[in-house]
């Protein structure tokens, strides 16, 4: 064996590590650096682990009394691993009680755990300990010693053999056991003899690795860790071992983090380490020099990490693990740590679909074809069930809109604009050249309130186009004679559907009325790409219009020659890799926003001094917005009641839309002069005053939404 060859190859610079980084860095920054750090050292194990979330099933349950300990043994079935074997321990006190997940060492026996045979080593029953402790535990058999017949293993080890089927499908062990852990504390968790609010992990050796791993994943910011015989260098272990550690390392984890980074990750949340200076599997200097730097970075946050270095070989020191659960686990976690906040805005892909992301990105940056490429022509496939029409992608919502008024040549004449809405929509019109003027809105579904255009038509006779937009999702049935009128002008209508993606009004998809659409993927969207645009064209002249605009205006596809003003407006093949993604699930995303919406006007129904904007029947709303108003008479102050509910609930109301109109932006200050008439908007001035919009996104859940409707409730009069 080559070892100075295989510890060059294992000399990889972590690119997340902490404390390397914490030493060079400003150490003022310390806690908001560690938090960002952290984040993407969890993303990253996520990714690695590949964790299965389906819940672990108990498919069987034996309760008995075995030595004045509550005994249950049960039979799990994994959606990975198949059936195997856990064991709940619990004083006999039937009350919720603190309780720790066990996780054994890799030839651990479980009746060992439990001390239901006697132990071969004092220290194995740690599960029995813990319980005569005072602690619920549950323990399981990792299930890869004697699962696979002998005759077949021809004395290979069984681990091994597992991790390398694993491995054919890009999938670990560890991930596959960990996967088992979360199912594991979940179960702890809704067992009636377990406070869920006081749950602590404890591993020794492969176990650690995978309470560890259990730990980074939870989601729980600050569950108390306990690991044992499971501390240095993977580089150090790899060498003491020389086999993969199967079970115990993620597949190309060194390339982001070392395991003392996996433990300084964790930091603040209470930590033990322990390691034996007899121990075989490791070496003690690697093992201090890693308990070092984990305290380095717990000492950076302002919090400490509790490092035992025993005389012990490969064990655990039940003692210390039973002394530091009942410090960690003695009180209940304040509700403001168990409860996370209800953020404005989340924004969430899968494991799975950031791993496609991955490849796509991968397979544009192999193939060197790094825009307007087979990704893009995909995610205007993908777009076409929900806009109706044939699209052409563009880099942005705004270059949709500024490439319709171009093409349809709105220079040096009037574009009339709702006077409630976003930036973008009016500054795409002065963009391309045009005067803008403001339209009052309808209440009923937001929109241009037709005898308001009407009016303006008649005093803007030089009106070159009309930019309807789809406020919050909701396509508004005013847009029939909003259209009726234009139509009988003669002026294009471009919708502004940034929001509507998805949206319909009698069936018919938002972008589908006009002769153009405009939809944006900008990341506060219902559906994204990170940056990007799609605009969707009633003809198929229109459109090919479009896609020379996008590229420089080249007069044909290929041409060197230019014949128009055009820009890059073009989509890159990186953003349509994140777009198809995000459209391929869209069935899934709006299906969820319109429960999501369904539950939040049943919850608010009674709830007094607010109420849910009725979206018209006829608009099939993706509920970009889920919006409400506060009542009038009240003592209305959004800002207040956003600042009560976000600093005592931890509640966030996303953005309004919009609570300043356009006329009364800086940008605009002149046209107000010049729009005396059209003014003073009174519609929109009364919704831009009173509405506010409650969080909703796919991954909210229903508890988070009772969570929201309930702060609403004690706060407001
Ligand atoms: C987001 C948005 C735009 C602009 O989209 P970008 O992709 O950010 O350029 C235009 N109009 C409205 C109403 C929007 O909400």
């Amino acid at each position: 064996m080559q070892l100075r060859h295989l510890r060059r190859l294992l000399a990889t610079e972590p690119t997340l590590r902490h404390a390397k980084n914490a030493k060079n860095a400003d150490s003022a920054g310390g806690v908001g650096e560690h938090a960002g750090r952290a984040r993407r050292v969890r993303a990253v194990v996520e990714r690695l682990a590949r964790v299965e979330r389906a819940p672990l099933v108990t498919v069987e349950s034996t309760a008995s009394v075995r030595e004045g300990l509550h005994h249950e043994r049960l039979v799990f079935q994994s959606p990975v691993r198949g059936s195997f074997d856990g064991t709940l321990l619990a004083p006999l006190d039937p009350a919720p009680g603190p309780a720790v997940l066990v996780l054994g060492g890799k030839n651990a026996r479980l009746d060992q755990l439990t001390g239901d045979v006697p132990p071969d080593h004092p220290d194995r029953n740690v599960a029995e300990q813990l319980a005569r402790a005072g602690f619920v535990t549950l323990s399981f058999d990792h299930g890869i010693g004697g699962g696979l017949d002998a005759g077949r293993r021809a004395g290979r080890d069984e681990g091994t053999l597992l991790a390398h089927a694993f491995a054919l499908t890009g999938r670990s062990l560890l991930g596959a056991l960990t996967g088992d852990a979360l199912g594991a504390l979940d179960v702890l968790d809704a067992h009636p003899r377990v406070d869920p609010l006081r749950v602590g992990l404890f591993g020794h050796s492969l176990g650690a690795a995978v309470a560890l791993h259990t730990a980074l994943l939870s989601g729980r910011q600050d569950v108390p860790l306990c690991t044992a015989s499971h501390l240095g260098s993977y580089q150090a272990l790899f060498e003491r071992l020389l086999t993969g550690h199967e079970g115990a390392v993620l597949p190309g984890i060194l390339e982001y983090a070392d395991l003392p980074d996996l433990y300084g990750t964790l930091a603040p949340a209470p930590l033990q380490l322990q390691y034996g200076t007899a121990d075989s599997y490791l070496d003690p200097d690697d093992a201090r020099a890693a308990a070092d730097a984990v305290r380095e970075t717990y000492t950076n946050v302002g919090a400490e990490v509790e490092v035992h270095e025993l005389a012990m070989g490969h064990g655990t020191h039940v003692g210390h693990a039973a002394g530091f659960f009942t410090r960690t686990l003695a009180t209940t976690r304040p509700p403001t740590q168990a409860a996370p906040q209800v953020p404005a805005q989340r924004i969430h892909f899968e494991v799975d679909e950031r791993r496609t992301v991955l490849d796509r990105v991968d397979a544009a940056l192999s193939s060197g074809i790094l825009t307007q490429g087979p990704q893009v022509a995909r995610f205007e496939e993908l777009a076409h069930p929900w806009t109706g029409t044939d699209t052409a992608a563009v880099a942005s919502g705004s270059a949709a809109l500024e490439i319709a008024l171009r093409i349809i040549g709105v220079a040096g004449r009037t574009v009339l604009v709702p006077v409630n809405t976003f930036f973008a929509t009016a500054a795409a019109a002065v963009r391309a050249g045009a005067a803008v003027r403001f339209v009052d809105i309808e209440l009923d579904g937001l929109g241009m309130d037709p005898d308001a255009l009407h009016a303006a038509l008649d005093r803007h006779p030089d009106t070159a186009a009309v930019l309807p937009v789809h406020i919050g999702g909701i396509v508004s049935p005013a847009l029939d004679p909003v259209l009726a009128h234009c139509h009988r002008y003669g002026i294009p209508v471009v919708e502004d559907a940034a929001h509507a993606f998805g949206a319909t009004l009698d069936g018919r998809p938002a972008g589908s009325f006009g002769r153009f659409g405009a939809f944006s993927f900008f990341p506060t969207k219902v559906a994204v790409s990170g940056e990007g645009g799609l605009l969707s064209a009633a003809s198929a002249d229109d459109l090919e219009q479009v896609r020379r605009w996008r590229d420089h205006g080249k007069s044909a596809q290929g041409s060197t020659l230019h014949d128009r003003p055009g820009g890059n407006w073009r989509l890159s093949e990186l953003h349509a890799a994140v777009g198809t993604v995000d459209l391929e699930r869209f069935t899934g995303t709006l299906a969820a926003r319109r429960v999501l919406a369904a539950r939040y006007d049943a919850l608010l129904a009674d709830v007094p001094g607010i109420r849910p904007h009725a979206v018209p029947a006829a608009a099939g709303s993706n509920y970009y917005k889920y919006l409400a108003y506060l009542d009038p008479d009240g003592p209305l102050d959004r800002p207040l009641l956003k600042k009560l509910l976000r600093e005592r609930h931890g509640v966030a109301l996303a953005g309004e839309v919009y609570d300043h109109l356009l006329c009364d932006h800086p940008q605009f200050a002149r046209q107000r002069e010049l729009d005396a008439a059209g003014g003073p908007f009174e519609r929109a001035r009364w919704f831009a005053r009173h509405h506010v919009a409650l969080p909703l996104y796919p991954s909210l859940t229903e508890a988070e939404q009772i969570r929201v409707v309930a702060a609403l409730r004690s706060e407001l009069p």
